[in-house]
Parts: structure tokens; sequence; C-alpha cells
């Protein structure tokens, strides 16, 4: 029998405002533990909550980038739960009128596009963060966290398999970024994932039960967690038992889901609305105003790309997941019309550095023109491209310009055909068995001598004109 899995995500996304979702209290990060707090925050009694109007700007751009409907009014409620954590006793979040529901995000997998439909868009307030001490049977806990705004986003179970629900989540952070709403960081906590999974035989369509998934911090953790449930699930149905609905945890060391809690149905947390705070009403005028704002978003992006430089999609998609990186892309395109050598350059020397470091292009000493430069240098014949790669190492490293490196280091590709032809003929001497095969017709022999002359000249001959030459030599 043949299985297929069904997977729905909950994204939680902390936003990027200064001040918390309802109170004046800074948002920001790794600030001393309890410094940004107030009684607001803090839920002492006799206080109230005033929205902060941000929260609802930024939840209104996420509903327009992902073409989901804006309730004209919505609606905040308590969430009720004890946890040392939440000062209140519940948090403040949306439950039966969230501020957007419906609407999609578009994924490419192996070349296929597919809509992954929406559920919903709200708002709501984070918990405090507790920390455990290793030593002791202590436990700490920092309520700088506690009111910061966070958008919950959940998906439909319109996933099927670990990559694609990799592909939506970068699709999602992207957008997100796009937005400047929430920088996306996984590592950090300000984008945060559960993922809802259940199994059932291919063709089928009803549904299996499900199990939640908790505790992943990375695309990677996401990918390997579902891997694992899948075939745990399968395995659990084809020994005849049944798959329990319950939340687990992903155990990174040991790559396995365990166990955490039994599923809380919606019941036990006696959602009810806010007494507090009054229905937020949203004008059209004001999502019209917004709209306007709004920059050309990955996918449009993404598109005119591959029409307006004939990128293949591949490319496209990589390098118009950043905004930053995508704008990158066209500086150089403006100063050097090369459209394909260029993204092949990012693709591979500029994103290696860019992703080793955990930085967007912006954050390092490259700018368009150096990189430009390089590839100019390049394209003349100036340098060869082992040599190219060198120096754009150094360039991005140090900030100075290829032209002085390559001055300054005696770079310069080996372009006197003289030198090269004298080269290549000691070569050819030096190795006539090769000789030998390559007029018996093994012609890619070529290819060892074209080595053997760049070894020669310590990768600085011009490879184009060494191959000229060899043949001619060899042919004549
Ligand atoms: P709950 O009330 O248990 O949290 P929801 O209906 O709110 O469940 O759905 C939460 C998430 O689980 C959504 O992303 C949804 O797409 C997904 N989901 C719902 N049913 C299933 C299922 N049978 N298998 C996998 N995912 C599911
Ligand atoms: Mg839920
Ligand atoms: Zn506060």
């Amino acid at each position: 029998m043949e299985f297929e899995a069904v997977i729905g995500l909950e994204v939680h996304a902390q936003l990027l405002t200064r001040s918390k979702i309802f109170c004046s209290c800074s948002t920001e990060f790794g600030a001393a533990p309890n410094s940004h707090v107030c009684p607001v925050c803090l839920g002492m009694p006799g206080t109230l909550p005033v929205l902060n109007k941000r929260v609802v700007e930024f939840a209104i751009r996420l509903a327009l980038a992902t073409n989901a409907r804006i309730n004209p009014v919505s609606v905040f409620a308590r969430k009720n739960y004890f946890y040392p954590d939440l000062p209140k006793g519940y948090q403040i979040s949306q439950y039966e009128l969230p501020l957007a529901e419906g609407g999609f995000i578009e994924i490419e997998v192996s070349g296929e596009k597919k809509k992954i439909g929406l559920v919903r868009i709200h708002m709501e307030e984070d918990a405090g963060k507790l920390i455990h001490d290793e030593t002791r049977p202590v436990s700490y806990v920092d309520f700088n966290r506690t009111g910061v705004p966070l958008l919950e986003i959940v998906s439909e179970p319109d996933i099927r398999t670990p990559e694609e629900a990799v592909a939506y989540l970068k699709k999602l952070r992207s957008i997100l970024r796009y937005l400047e709403i929430c920088d996306g960081n996984m590592e950090e906590g300000s984008l945060r994932c559960d993922a809802n999974i259940s199994v059932r035989p291919k063709g089928s369509n009803t549904f299996g039960t499900k199990v939640e998934l908790k505790n992943m911090n990375s695309f990677k953790h996401v990918q390997k967690a579902l891997e694992y449930e899948i075939k745990r699930q399968i395995a659990l149905i084809l020994d005849g038992k049944e798959v329990v609905q319950e939340t687990r945890l992903f155990d990174v060391s040991r790559g396995v889901t365990q166990p955490m809690r039994g599923k809380e149905e919606a019941h036990d947390y006696r959602y009810f609305p806010d007494p507090d705070l009054v229905p937020v009403e949203i004008e059209s005028g004001w999502v019209e105003e917004i709209r306007k704002t709004l920059p050309e978003l990955p996918d449009v992006k993404k598109k005119r790309f591959i029409e307006e430089y004939n990128l293949p999609a591949y490319d496209a998609e990589i390098i118009t997941s950043s905004r930053k990186l995508a704008e990158f892309f066209e500086t150089c395109c403006k100063l050097l019309p090369k459209p394909k050598l260029i993204s092949n350059w990012i693709m591979t020397e500029l994103l290696r550095e860019l992703n080793r470091e955990g930085k967007e292009v912006t954050e390092t000493r490259l700018t368009p023109e150096l990189f430009t430069e390089l590839l100019t240098l390049l394209e003349e014949g100036t340098i060869s491209s082992t040599t190219a790669k060198k120096v754009f190492l150094e360039v991005y490293q140090t900030g100075r310009r290829p032209k002085e490196i390559v001055e300054e280091k005696g770079l310069k590709q080996e372009s006197d055909e003289e030198a090269l032809l004298a080269i290549c003929q000691k070569i050819l001497e030096e190795h006539p068995k090769e000789v030998e095969k390559y007029r018996k017709g093994k012609k890619n022999v070529i290819g060892f001598f074209v080595g053997q002359v760049m070894r020669e000249t310590r990768g600085k001959a011009n490879p184009k004109l060494v191959n000229q030459l060899l043949t001619k030599l060899l042919e004549g």
C-alpha cells in the first residue's frame, strides 16, 4: 500500500515594531532580563491594554501580500492557560474573528508550481521566556518578550511532502522580509513553526489522525522531523496500530520525535472575547493606502527576472528570495549587462560566503561596482576564472578594488602567444605517449595537456588560447 502525507503549518512571526502590542515597552532583543516591562505586560490587576496600530498595519501588509480577505471587524480573544511565563494567566490572541482569512502562498518544487491555501492570519502577544538553571533545580523567567507582537499564519492541510513544507516556509519568510515586518530569523526564534502531520493511503480523501510537531528552529529540522514522523506513522498503521493525536517534540541530537503532551482541544482554552479591547475596525481607505506601499513581491520579481534578464527559473528563484540580493543583482546588470554571468557568480561564490556568515550582501564590503569590476577583468580575459575566484575572496573580505589586487600580485593571465607556444611545445615533448593517443583519435587528451600548461604557468595562462595553440601543434 502506498501512503501520502498531509501537512499543515502554523507559523509564528515576531513583528519588527519598536514597541510591544499592548503597551509602550521596547521590543529590543538582548536587553537585561526584565528591563523592558511595565504593569501592562506584567499583567498587574487594574491595567488596560491599548492596541499598537503598527501591528495592525503589518498584519494588513501580510494579508494583502498573500491575497487573504481582510475582515472589516476582527476581535481579540483571551486564550486561557496557566504557565509561569504567562503573567496574566491568559494570552491575548484572536479566535472566532481573526484579522484575515483565506489567501495563499505559491511554492515551486521540482519545477512544479502549487498554491498552498491559508486558513487565517491573526495577531497575538508573545509569552515570556523561561531559563532553566542546569546546575540547580531553579528556573528563571524573563518577561521582556511578554507582549511582543506576533502574527500567526495557519495553512490549509495542502502540503504533501517535507520538501513542500520547507518551500512554503522559505517563501513565507521571504515575503515577510520583503514586507520588512519580520526579520525571519529561525535560530533566534523570530520565525517559529509548528507542523501538523498525518498520513493516509494514497488516493483516499479523508484525513488521518494528526500529530503536532514542535521545536523545529531551522529548515533542516523541519525537513528531518517531518521525514521521521512520516516513517513512524506509516509503520504504526502497517503494524495495525493507531496514530495517537498528540504534541511531539523533535529531538535534534537523536533525529527523532517524542511525545510531549496530549493534544489540547480548543475548548481547553476557554476562549472568549477580551472585554478590555474594543473590536478592531479596519477602514478600506486605510487598506488601500497600505496597498500602495507594498514592494514588488518575490513571485512577481521572479517572473520579471526570467523575462527581463532571461534567467533560468532556478536562478531567478534563488536571487529573488532576498530583496537585497535581488537589488544587488539588478544594480550589477546596469554596470555590466551580462545577467547570466552575474547570476552564476552570485549563486556560487557570493552565496557560499553569505550563507557561511549568515549575512545579507548589504552587510558585507562587497559592492556592485567591485563585483562587476572583477567580472569585467574575467570577461576581458585579463584574469583566469581560477584567479577570479581567489581575487573575489579577497575583495569580499577586504573591500579592495580587484584591479589593484590583480596589479599588485601580478595575477594577469598570460596571453603572450610566443611564450605560451614554447610552453605548449615543451609539454607535448614531455608526454609522447599522450600525444600518440591523441593522434590515434582520443581527442579528449587535450584536456590533460591544457591542465599541464596551466600548472606550468601557475594558473595564469589564458585557457582558450592554450587550447587553440595545442590543437594547432597536435593537428599540424
Ligand atoms: P487544532 O484545532 O487541532 O489546532 P486546526 O484545525 O486549527 O487544528 O488546524 C491546525 C493545523 O493543522 C492547520 O495548519 C491545518 O491545516 C492542519 N491540519 C488539520 N487537520 C490535519 C490533518 N488531518 N493532517 C495534517 N494537518 C492537519
Ligand atoms: Mg491550532
Ligand atoms: Zn509593557
